[in-house]
This record gives structure tokens, sequence and C-alpha cells, in this order.
């Protein structure tokens, strides 16, 4: 059956094959949570566009204001230059996310991706501080160019680009070394120690909970103390909140629960709102030591995202939008237990927060869930190092009736494979 439906693939067979996972059909059209494929079957989304699709596709309120923006010829691309557009997403960043939040940062447009939003921090954080390390952590996922590589800890994505890896420092995350491990005391044990060898870093860049590298969260605790550790060691902190920001577990920012905050933050994917590229990078005021041409690029000036940002925003004009996503994750959490709690035999681990979460197996069995799921109209990704966690992320604006589905198909792939 897959192999009939790979024919639809067409011409599109000359498109070098670079993400990790193929999904075997040809879609055309999508809506909320919802996509069709062209010969009209429906698939429901536990995907979100890898997070950047968490106001789902194709939301209304977002298409009428970008369709009305393109009739009275808006601005397109504007570069670095001032336009309504940016001007308008700015200040209702500011009012929206940043002033009630009590944080003062301000706003750089590192280029079009999350990985350009790494790199600029990393290479500010150098600048600042005058320092060339910089602390990651294992599993850690930051991107894929040479910087964002070199503090990303996983082999795979490393593999074949010789990553140059001086100036990195891989360090356990938390959970790494066991839970009764505290490897906040391990870490500190090498920066206060002259004999380590080790030099003091510019910063540590963190994500606080690993999407791509397996859905493990860090405790606030652990959180805390790394934060503490960076006061300490005049270690910039650097939050990557690319796939875990713009709501993904449960508030604007990932890091609201645990209340450090980072000097610098990276934010892309669900920034744009409509799945439109768009990066942030967050810096407190002082940091911004950039000289003009600094840190440069072609596609900074995305005017389309700026109009579906600004739109996006809404959402987070009250408090009902983070209530809602918990409500939906504490739903999903229920039926990850019950359905790990059905199949013992299977011994699968249900782990994250919010509406990113998951089921950890052993190595296969998750890429089979995801195969199986897929013929039968459920689109789910993988993640760890071994593909061995069933990632559950839908659209945060999927209604109940989508999730229950979803989440009944996902229960039947996986009571099939365990018989
Ligand atoms: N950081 C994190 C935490 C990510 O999950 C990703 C993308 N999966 C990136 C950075 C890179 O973002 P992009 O693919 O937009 O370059």
């Amino acid at each position: 059956q897959v192999s009939d439906r790979l024919q639809v693939f067409g011409n599109l067979e000359s498109n070098v094959r670079s993400y990790c996972r193929s999904f075997p059909a040809k879609f055309k059209r999508a809506s909320g949570h919802q996509l069709w494929d062209a010969e009209g079957r429906s698939y429901i989304d536990f995907f979100a566009g890898a997070g950047a699709l968490n106001y789902g596709h194709n939301p209304p309120e977002m298409k009428k204001k970008l369709i009305k923006y393109l009739v009275e010829d808006g601005i397109s691309h504007s570069l670095d230059m001032a336009t309504e557009a940016k001007e308008r997403f700015l200040t209702r960043f500011n009012d929206v996310i940043l002033k009630p939040r009590g944080l003062n940062y301000k706003i750089m447009f590192p280029g079009p991706t999350g990985t350009n939003s790494v790199e600029s921090a990393l290479k500010l954080a150098r600048k600042v501080t005058g320092r060339q390390t910089i602390m990651s952590f294992t599993n850690a996922f930051h991107g894929m160019t040479l910087g964002a590589l070199a503090v990303t800890g996983n082999k795979f994505k490393r593999s074949g680009a010789g990553v140059p890896l001086n100036h990195t420092l891989s360090m356990p995350y938390d959970g790494y070394m066991g839970r009764d491990v505290n490897s906040i005391d391990y870490i500190e044990s090498f920066l206060k120690d002259s004999g380590s060898g080790i030099s003091l870093p510019a910063a540590v860049i963190v994500e606080t909970l690993q999407g791509e590298g397996g859905i493990n969260a860090a405790s606030d605790e652990w959180l805390i103390g790394l934060a503490n550790l960076c006061q300490t060691y005049g270690m910039l902190l650097i939050v990557d909140d690319v796939q875990m920001g713009c709501g993904r577990t449960g508030t604007f920012f990932s890091f609201e629960h645990c209340g450090i905050v980072p000097d610098l933050v990276c934010m892309s994917k669900s920034i744009g709102g409509y799945g439109l590229p768009m990066a942030l990078t967050l810096m407190k005021p002082e940091l911004d030591l950039w000289e003009p041409g600094e840190h440069n690029g072609t596609f900074r000036g995305n005017n389309l995202a700026f109009i579906t940002a600004a739109a996006a925003l809404d959402y987070w004009e009250s408090q009902a939008f983070s209530h809602e996503i918990e409500e939906k994750a504490e739903l999903v959490c229920n039926a990850l237990v019950e359905i790990v709690a059905s199949v013992p035999e299977l011994k699968g681990e249900v782990k994250g927060k919010g509406l990113m979460q998951g089921i950890a197996f052993e190595a296969g069995i998750a890429e089979k869930i995801s195969a199986l799921a897929f013929e039968r109209g459920l689109i789910l990704e993988t993640s760890g190092t071994d593909s061995e966690v069933i990632k559950i992320m839908p659209p945060l604006t999927i209604d109940r009736t989508g999730l229950v589905s979803g989440l009944q198909i996902l229960k039947d792939c996986i009571f099939d494979i365990a018989v």
C-alpha cells in the first residue's frame, strides 16, 4: 500500500531527501489540525510542522489579516528597514508578552530560522564576555549550521560534516546521570577547579525540555541551579525556546514555570504564527553591543510574518489560552498513561509537559508505531537519539474531538503492534 502511494511523488523525486523521516503522501490542503492529501485522504496532525504550527494550519483570523495586507500592497520584504508591520509586531510583543511578565529585552531579527537565532546568541555571548567556550548539554539540539551543530549533543546529526568541536563543552543534562544524581554539582566541580583544564564558558545554551533529544524535561530546581551557576561564574544563560516557546509547554516562554530570567532567548518556529519563516533573539538591553553589520542576513524583514506574528499574539492577551493548553495536556497525559498501563510488555514510559508529550519505548517500536499511524491517518513524529520516543505535538488550538480521535488511532496502533 505504502509503495503504491509512493508513486504519487511523481516529479518530486528530484527533491533531495534531507529530513530524517518520510511521510509517503503528497499533501494538498490543510486546515486547523487536519491535512488532506492529493487522493483526498485526511490526516490528523500530531506533528504541527515540527512546532512551527502551534496555532494550526491556516488559522482564519491570521489568514484574513494576511489577505488584507496583500490586497493593500503591503511591503513583503524589507531587510532591516522600518515598516509599519514590523513596528506593530514589536509593539504587540512588548505589550502582550514582555511587559505583563516583567521582562525587559531588546529584540533582534537574526534571520529566518531557529538556527539563525542560535548562531546570533552564540556569537553575541562570545563578543560580550570576551570568552570563547560555550557549554551545552547531552542530547541537546540547536540547529544544523556548524556553530549550532557544535553545541548539539547528537552524533547522528553531526555526522558527515566534520563539525569543529573546539570551544564547546558538553555537560550532562538533568537526569542524564540518573534521577538521583545532581548534575549541577558535577558541572560546578569542573568550573571551580582550576586544575580541570576547562576555561570558563562565555555562555550556557539550554533547552528547558529537549524536544529532538527525546522529550527530556529538566526540573525547575535544575534550571534554577543552572541559572545560579551562570551568575556565579559570569556565564550568560541562553535559553533555546525555538521549539518549546510560543506555548508548547503551557506558558508563552518555557522558562516561565521556574522563574529564571535568561540573558538571551532564541525563538523561531511558531513565532511567525502561520508557518512563515521568522526568528527572534531576545537579549537583555545591556548586551546589545552589536556594531552595524556584525550580524547580517537578507531575510530578516519578512513583513508577511510580522503580520501573522502580531495576530498570533492575540491568543496570549489573557490567561485563557494557557488554561486550555493545560486542560488538553492533562487529557493527553491521562490517555498516554492508560495506554502504557494496558500494554506492560512494551515497557513504555510517558514523558513530557504541556502539549509536548510522548512515550519512550525500546529502540525500533516508536518508528513502527509512527509508520502504522500514518497509514491510519495520524501524523506522528519520533524523537530521541534512536528515534525511540513517539512524540505527541498537535497544534495548541486542536479541539477535544481532534485530540481524542488522534489518541484513539495511536492507542489502536500501539495495541496492534503489541500483539
Ligand atoms: N533549536 C531547537 C530547540 C530546535 O528544536 C530546532 C529545530 N528543530 C532548532 C533550534 C533549529 O531551528 P531551525 O530548524 O528553524 O533552524
